[in-house]
């Protein structure tokens, strides 16, 4: 899956933008090719709200900042990492944590997933952990 602005939005202003999100019928993960339809629901809708997580994050951004953005995420592997953490971090403060834990485990815990795929998901986005302590820090700040 694939959250982007479309080409034109970059050239409008900030709330007149559209984006898409690509979904492919079938994926490979080294190697291994799984069919979309196949993927446990609650999977998809988590994995849907990391994509909701990427929009968000481009909202605020000017169409400039965007190009920018897409050049370095291209080149800097540390950047994939801000941008992934960041997508990830926006979908668990609008609730959807319970959904990102599970598209989580369904790659940490998937025994036909390579580990040098579970290796690049543990290197770039939010583990577990540290979204479980999230969720943690908002129940705390909520409740008083
Ligand atoms: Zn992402």
């Amino acid at each position: 899956m694939q959250a982007q602005p479309t080409f034109g939005a970059l050239f409008r202003s900030k709330d007149k933008r559209d984006y898409t999100i690509l979904i492919s019928e079938k994926f490979k993960i080294t190697g291994e090719e799984f069919k979309t339809v196949d993927v446990p629901s609650d999977v998809l809708v988590g994995w849907l709200g990391h994509e909701m997580g990427h929009i968000m994050d481009y909202q605020h951004r000017s169409g400039l900042n965007l190009i920018g953005f897409g050049f370095r995420y291209v080149l800097l592997k540390e950047f994939v990492k801000k941008a992934e953490r960041a997508a990830d971090s926006f979908a668990v403060t609008h609730g959807m944590s319970d959904y990102i834990l599970k598209t989580k485990r369904f790659i940490l815990d998937n025994s036909d997933i390579h580990p040098t795929y579970k290796e690049r998901i543990k290197q770039y986005y939010l583990s577990p952990d540290e979204i479980l302590e999230m969720v943690e820090e908002m129940d705390s700040t909520k409740n008083g």
